[in-house]
């Protein structure tokens, strides 16, 4: 069972991430008539999105060096984006060098949430609701996965986690055999 749900969440991430924004959208819309809708789905849409857009900033910058960011790095050289998308699926919960997700970055949208939306700022609530429940899906994807939080919430960045070694065997073979060539 547990089998089964790391791999529907490893397959569809980005679609749950996207459901749970648009979700957020609908929650706040029902209690506010006469809003811009679509809008808010933007919103929701966003709020769920652009969290993980630190992935694409830590490969470009914080993270280059990184073994994580040098093999996707030689698959996108080799113009081979279908083991980039692969290597993603299986290994992007090994990546715990991301700054924005530590366990205080819900605590601070989630209080933004709750600020704006008693100032009645919707759009803003559903932005925030929706980065929080972003990095809510995060936490329990990573129970899921590993029985317990990957060391980047707690601020421990670049560390493996306990239950897992990290990136992939192959991958980092194929990463040394490429570095020796
Ligand atoms: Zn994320």
């Amino acid at each position: 069972m547990r089998n089964k749900l790391v791999e529907k969440s490893q397959t569809y991430h980005i679609l749950i991430h996207i459901l749970l924004g648009l979700i957020c959208a609908l929650i706040i819309s029902r209690e506010f008539q006469g809003e811009n809708l679509f809008l808010l789905l933007i919103c929701g849409f966003l709020g769920n999105t652009l969290p993980d857009l630190d992935h694409v900033i830590y490969y470009l910058t914080y993270g280059k060096d990184s073994e994580y960011s040098q093999i996707i790095k030689l698959f996108i050289k080799e113009r081979d984006f279908k083991e980039v998308k692969d290597f993603l699926r299986e290994n992007h919960k090994y990546l715990t060098g991301l700054y924005s997700h530590t366990i205080l970055s819900p605590l601070i949208t989630g209080f933004l949430t709750y600020f704006f939306y008693t100032k009645n700022k919707i759009y803003l609530a559903t932005l925030f609701l929706s980065i929080t429940v972003h990095f809510s899906y995060d936490i329990l994807e990573d129970l899921l996965f590993f029985k317990r939080l990957n060391p980047n919430w707690f601020m421990h960045f670049n560390k493996k986690n306990k239950n897992n070694q990290g990136i992939q065997l192959p991958y980092l073979e194929f990463l040394k055999s490429k570095k020796k060539n």
